[in-house]
């Protein structure tokens, strides 16, 4: 049976200012994923009638009861809660180890407080795309069952490279890191990390979920190719996708984030095409590829469930 796995990493937008390099964003901004684009997503996953998890950044659920109501809601519509960080720190790898341990279990905790234990994460993805074994070792502390950072793409990581480059060229510096590119070799199908080198297989207690990428030139199949990659392009990922054994699908909330619709200033607009593009439209290109997978006979799993297929 094929299997598919959609999650939704709900980064605010004040993390792309530090991407760009934009400086501190207006306040206004900090809540506009949960508030505006999420509610998008429950509507288009219930529509769709498939379960997705959701990684949630701590510190944004204690910011606000919106957030708190929106992480119930993910939990009664039977979606899966996953732990992003508490703060969001692109270096998390190069933190203290004690920094790190925080950063996992306050998210962690806040997750649980909100939304019973039996709800609290045992699943992480990093702001980086990528972890080492000091995290691996906080999230075995946790007890936690899989992993999923690593994102294997040659022309993802080189494309970052380039923007990063650019943008000190101009003065300006970017909180984005660049990430070990032995991360690249990491194996394209799910697997249990070493804990020294967790882009090889060894015996880590929990299992890697690497982001899906095509075999070959590993192109990135992310939401943001579906929302605003060119239709020619779009149509060969999909095909190509569909001949996996498993597709972890991984989109942000910016994915249905609408420039227009939610105020979201020409500075930061100006640098993200794909929030230019209204997001009914993005919606529409989601449906029709989750579609296009049911009709090619993939079941739709939260990760957790996948994870404990793979292990
Ligand atoms: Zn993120």
């Amino acid at each position: 049976m094929k299997t598919c796995a959609i999650s939704i990493d709900l980064d605010p937008l004040t993390a792309y200012y530090q991407i760009h390099g934009l400086g501190e964003p207006p306040q206004q901004l900090a809540g506009t994923i949960i508030a505006r684009a999420l509610p998008r997503f429950i509507e288009l996953f219930a529509e769709a009638d498939v379960p997705a998890t959701f990684f949630l950044v701590g510190r944004d659920l204690t910011q606000s009861e919106i957030a708190k109501r929106m992480a119930k809601e993910l939990v009664g519509a039977g979606h899966e809660l996953a732990n992003h960080t508490f703060s969001h720190p692109y270096d998390l790898c190069r933190l203290p180890d004690a920094e790190i341990a925080r950063e996992i279990s306050q998210a962690h905790e806040t997750i649980a407080e909100i939304c019973s234990d039996a709800h609290a994460p045992v699943g992480f993805r990093s702001p980086g795309y990528f972890i080492n074994g000091r995290v691996l070792d906080a999230l075995s502390a946790q007890g936690y069952q899989y992993d999923t950072s690593m994102f294997p793409s040659p022309p993802y990581w080189l494309a970052k490279i380039l923007v990063m480059g650019t943008m000190f060229l101009r003065g300006r510096r970017s909180d984005a890191v660049v990430t070990d590119p032995r991360g690249l070799s990491t194996p394209l199908l799910p697997y249990r990390p070493d804990r020294e080198r967790p882009w090889r297989r060894g015996d880590a207690p929990l299992i890697e979920l690497p982001v899906t990428v095509l075999p070959g030139m590993r192109l990135p199949a992310i939401g943001t190719l579906f929302a605003a990659g060119p239709r020619w392009l779009r149509e060969r990922v999909l095909g190509a996708v569909s001949k996996l054994p498993f597709f972890n699908f991984e989109l942000h909330g910016i994915d249905l984030a609408d420039a227009v619709d939610d105020r979201i200033p020409t500075e930061l607009a100006g640098r993200q095409p794909d929030l230019r593009i209204p997001y009914t439209e993005k919606r529409r290109a989601f449906l029709g590829v989750i579609n296009q997978l049911k009709h090619e006979g993939f079941q739709f799993v939260t990760l957790k469930q996948a994870a404990a297929r793979y292990s």
